[in-house]
């Protein structure tokens, strides 16, 4: 028996990284997406030009997949899947030749409490699938998800006992930037331009509120919602569930040297 084309990559199911078999490929090389995308002079890729099921041997799963090649016309329209292997039945993945799980699994989240409270890292995992599938919108309103629960953490750290502001942008407005309107004598939506960013409540205000309006926006507008832009809502997510954690830390810090709690100094809490 012949032996079965191989590459290597981290399985969607288990997570290892190993050798993962291809069992059966689809034999027409017809790119699915050929008439969707890409199909003028400019286009670099034949997007799922074969299916093929995979297995894995380390969970004992089945998986199916779509590879995507580099354009060449002539030679894709007639190429088999062992044409792209080497002589050790490979398939080696790169720049030219990709292979897509079609559903990465999603691992369901773990609820340790009665009734089961979501974890921010669980709702952030979601965005990133989500990203990774190019729900775009999904992104951006998972996010401003993240900022919601996550600032009723912040709130309770540094008010504990006290009632939140039900409104997120108020939340975010009173617990980061309180004052601030009143002081520099401006509205709302121009808080952003008067921060300074040496504290690190602004910092956390200016990424916080930007996830917020951006999350708004996937949620509710009719303009479409791009890739860079879910992609921004990522990097400014990460960016601020480090510096909250942070945050949270040299509050509770602060608050077990003094009574009541004190705030620390922007510079300290850095
Ligand atoms: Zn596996």
């Amino acid at each position: 028996m012949e032996k079965p084309l191989f590459f290597k990559s981290s399985c969607p199911r288990c997570g290892k990284y190993g050798k993962i078999f291809v069992v059966a490929s689809s034999q027409d090389n017809e790119c699915f997406y050929l008439n969707k995308f890409h199909c003028d002079e400019w286009r670099e890729f034949d997007f799922g030009l074969f299916s093929i099921a995979c297995y894995c041997p380390e969970c004992k799963n089945y998986v199916s997949a779509s590879v995507s090649v580099a354009h060449d016309e002539i030679k894709n329209a007639t190429v088999k899947l062992e044409n792209f292997s080497n002589e050790n039945n490979e398939l080696k993945l790169g720049a030219e030749f990709m292979i897509d799980f079609d559903v990465p699994a999603l691992l369901p989240p773990q609820h340790y409490s009665f009734p089961p409270v979501i974890s921010v890292s669980d709702i952030y995992e979601q965005a990133r699938k989500c990203y990774s599938l190019q729900a775009w919108e999904a992104v951006g309103i998972l996010c401003r998800k993240i900022v919601d629960i996550q600032s009723i953490f912040m709130w309770q750290t540094r008010h504990p006992g006290k009632e939140h502001p039900s409104n997120l942008a108020q939340r975010l407005e009173e617990l980061l930037v309180k004052g601030i309107k009143e002081k520099k004598k401006i509205a709302r939506s121009e808080v952003s331009e008067f921060l300074n960013f040496d504290s690190i409540k602004h910092r956390l205000f200016y990424d916080m509120d930007r996830i917020r309006e951006s999350g708004n926006d996937a949620a509710h507008e009719m303009v479409a919602y791009h890739d860079d832009e879910a992609e921004a809502m990522l990097i400014f997510t990460q960016n601020f569930l480090d510096e909250s954690e942070s945050w949270m830390q040299s509050l509770r810090k602060a608050s077990q040297k003094t009574s009541p709690p004190k705030e620390p100094r922007a510079d300290q809490a850095r």
